[in-house]
């Protein structure tokens, strides 16, 4: 019977607790295990909640909550006692003996069949129950379900036995049939029937269960055609990959079942490492409207219990009309029109994002990220079929290129190469421009003010700072172009995918290596893109490492520095190597924090294979110019405002206007400070930026501009201090990302700290050797 079914001062032991996942999870968190004797404290009628007494804690849940957990009672154990007529039953029945019926009845379990049309599910059904239902290899043949009993190894299985679909949508009436008793009934376990020789297709229905959040095992059936035609595909990778138990069987002859009943109660009794819930990533456009849409969805607890939210969502976003039609009048039913509207002004906002991003509306969209997923999983498991044709045929003809073994890194070097060279050759032009300008407008003031301070400020300050970073701009704006090129076309995660076996060798994962080359870019949005990353311990590592990644911000800098300290055939090189002094640090660090500090095993999860596409226009220009204003944003709010204050602090000094800059405020800051940094041979000048350049990096190059005063710097303390600005602490908001991102100041702390250490030894190492060499010869 049901938990809520018990009255007040009665007693129950718990058989199971039934739902979807993130239900169960919950109630089971809050004590109610199988096997635990549960007493009712207060079941009052028509009064929430209802307060139990389980494991020693007081706990309220709701009647709806309770309707889910099933017990057996003490009058029942003694109505069965009655028709057992046991004489091993004891006279008075004990918790013990009420234990040992809750045993016996959570033997007890239904399982549903779901699959394609012809994949063998009535095959299954007859052979595990020796029922004789109509079996035929024409679709359409299960109207309704069927039902009957198997047995194996000691548990009793309900097997229902549902009509063929290829998808949980609502075109059809048998789809809607099948969601419906997946939601209504609520089967223990789930059998998703596949098959085999047909696995593309079939998993794209896999997927759709993995989002409803199901207990679920796959059969791949068929396994015999599938042999017979040579097609190959290592079990235990997919297994792994969707996070399900796949059993290879064939219900003609039989093989498998055994197999499959037996994982089947595995699964259902949880035990270790049988089964794990996965979330498949539909890519951040629809992610994004999916987290929007669960804000409202988790706050509603009938919601809640009933369905997973990510599956709602995920739902409504797809615009199908009868989970719509659902929440719609739920929410009617409650009096809530007002969230109503927001709901799905929300859904709605979301959904025609997701339309100009990815030129394709979001059922659309969700259905290729699904493909995508399959395509990486089979991929990844080496999925090797001998005839039939392939869903994405374009796709896989690409694929056979750009993520072969062989030519697939060199082409990957290339393009990163041409991304480099044009952001700088190409970028050259509007960069000497917006500098001309610049420049015009310097001389322009100077000649039209009178001497002054406030004269000194607009140029010394001003243009000195803001100008000497704006110029940038067009370069910034080209590498962000190139970067969501290859985000949006699907190249990315090819890359990734290739990288993939590279990155384990860092510690890392595939998945590691987007947010690793959008740090390229900037590393703020590179540390929230880690959240593809499933496994904490591997996102956490990128997190940690991604500061080396030489960001835009840092281009200023070392475009500046090897202007004014190299000698123009050796500015690229030196550029180049401050980019691979960056990964390699990266590599360095990943790999000695995966064996020495985050140590531990990852979970494998999928990395998503999309279709490739044509980038839409309006969603490049959209990511490209997003970057572009955050830039602009960044140099009229703390660029300006840091430009203007190194120019104060360097104006005045404690006597007023200082007669020299040595003399002023930031002079004797740097005089200083000037000590900590002897070992890298940098000056008082050098340092301050050093400092100045902890709110933004491009401020270590405005605040050069505003200082000046590098004449007796050598190359070699140059290249120290490109090194030191390379590595130490990223900026703030990166930091500020950390912190949100792991949700722990600790991390954040730990990677502003462990960085600048770093930079400080590298550029030590570097200046002193050098002088050494230099000495030598
Ligand atoms: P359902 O539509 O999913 O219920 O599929 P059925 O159980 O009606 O099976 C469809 C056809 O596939 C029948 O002709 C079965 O004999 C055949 N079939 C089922 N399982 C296997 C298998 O493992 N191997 C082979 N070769 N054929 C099978
Ligand atoms: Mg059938």
């Amino acid at each position: 019977m049901k938990l809520s079914e018990l009255k007040t001062g009665e007693q129950g032991v718990i058989i199971k607790v039934t739902g979807h996942g993130g239900f169960r999870k919950r109630i089971i968190e809050m004590g109610f295990i199988k096997g635990k004797t549960v007493e009712v404290l207060l079941n009052a009628p028509l009064q929430d909640p209802v307060k139990y007494r389980v494991m020693g804690y007081e706990v309220s849940l709701r009647h709806q909550e309770a309707d889910r957990i099933e017990v057996v009672s003490m009058a029942e154990a003694a109505r069965l006692k009655m028709a057992a007529d046991d004489t091993l039953v004891p006279e008075v029945i004990t918790e013990n003996y009420l234990r040992s019926q809750a045993l016996k009845e959570r033997r007890h379990l239904s399982v549903a069949l779901v699959g394609n049309p012809n994949c063998g599910k009535t095959s299954l059904f007859n052979y595990a129950s020796g029922a004789h239902a109509h079996v035929g290899n024409y679709s359409g043949v299960t109207v309704d379900a069927t039902m009957a009993e198997a047995h194996f190894y000691g548990y009793d299985f309900s097997l229902t036995d549902l009509p063929g679909t290829y998808s949980l949508t609502c075109y059809s009436p048998e789809e809607l049939y099948v969601r419906q008793h997946l939601t209504e009934q609520m089967p223990d376990v789930v059998i998703n029937v596949i098959d085999a020789s047909n696995l593309e297709r079939n998993l794209y229905l896999t997927t759709q269960l993995v989002d409803m959040n199901v207990r679920m095992v796959c059969a791949l059936n068929m396994f015999d055609e599938f042999e017979r035609r040579g097609d190959y595909v290592n079990l235990d990778t997919l297994s792994t990959l969707f996070g399900m138990p796949m059993v290879p069987t064939s219900f003609k002859t039989g093989m498998g079942v055994k197999e499959l009943f037996k994982a089947v109660i595995k699964v259902y009794e949880n035990t270790q490492g049988a089964s794990r819930h996965i979330h498949i990533n539909y890519g951040h456009e629809i992610e994004d409207g999916i987290r929007e849409i669960q804000k409202f969805l988790k706050a509603d607890e009938h919601i809640r219990q009933r369905y997973s939210t990510r599956y709602l969502a995920i739902k409504l976003l797809e615009n199908d009309p009868n989970i719509t039609q659902y929440v719609g009048q739920h929410m009617a039913d409650e009096h809530r029109p007002e969230e109503r509207k927001q709901l799905m002004a929300v859904r709605n906002h979301a959904a025609a994002r997701v339309l100009e991003e990815t030129a394709s509306d979001s059922e659309t969209a969700i259905m290729d990220a699904k493909y995508g997923f399959i395509n990486g999983a089979l991929t990844e498991a080496g999925y090797q079929t001998g005839t039939k044709e392939n869903i994405y045929r374009t796709t896989h003809l690409i694929d056979r290129v750009l993520s072969n073994k062989y030519v697939g890194f060199p082409i990957f070097f290339f393009i990163l190469y041409v991304m480099f060279q044009t952001t700088f050759s190409l970028g050259q032009y509007p960069m000497d421009w917006i500098e001309a300008g610049v420049e015009w407008l310097g001389e322009w003031i100077g000649s039209t003010m009178t001497d002054g301070p406030l004269r000194s400020m607009l140029i010394d300050g001003v243009i000195g700072g803001v100008g000497s970073v704006i110029v940038f701009l067009p370069q910034i704006l080209i590498l962000y172009f190139f970067i969501s090129l290859m985000e949006d076309s699907g190249y990315m995660a090819r890359a990734a995918f290739i990288m993939d076996r590279l990155m384990h060798k860092m510690g890392l994962h595939g998945k590691s290596f987007i947010p690793l080359v959008m740090g390229f870019g900037c590393n703020v949005p590179a540390v929230m893109a880690t959240r593809t990353i499933e496994s904490r311990r591997s996102r956490l590592i990128t997190m940690l490492v991604l500061p080396f990644m030489s960001c835009s911000a840092r281009l200023p800098i070392y475009m500046m520095i090897t202007g004014m300290f190299f000698v123009a055939e050796y500015q690229s090189l030196v550029m180049l190597s401050l980019y691979a002094v960056g990964i390699l640090m990266a590599a360095v660090v990943s790999n000695i924090l995966s064996r020495f500090v985050l140590k531990g095993e990852d979970t494998p999860f999928v990395m998503e294979l999309p279709p490739y596409r044509w980038p839409t226009a309006k969603a490049i220009g959209r990511h490209t110019w997003e970057k572009g204003k955050e830039y602009l944003k960044k140099m009229g709010g703390v660029i300006l405002v840091a430009s203007v204050l190194v120019w104060a602090l360097g104006y005045f000094g404690t006597m007023g206007v200082a007669p020299s800059l040595a003399e002023s405020f930031i002079g004797r800051m740097g005089q200083t400070i000037e000590p900590l940094f002897a070992l890298q041979g940098f000056n008082w000048q050098l340092d301050v930026s050093l400092i100045a350049g902890v709110g933004a990096k491009e401020i270590v190059a405005s605040t050069m501009g505003v200082l000046g005063g590098f004449e007796n710097v050598t190359p070699l303390a140059a290249y120290a201090y490109l090194l030191f600005v390379l590595l130490y602490f990223p900026c703030i908001a990166t930091i500020v990302a950390i912190k949100h991102e792991t949700d722990s100041w600790r991390w954040a702390a730990i990677a502003a700290v462990y960085t600048t250490c770093v930079a400080w030894f590298v550029s030590a190492i570097v200046y002193q050797f050098g002088s050494l060499l230099a000495y030598a010869y």
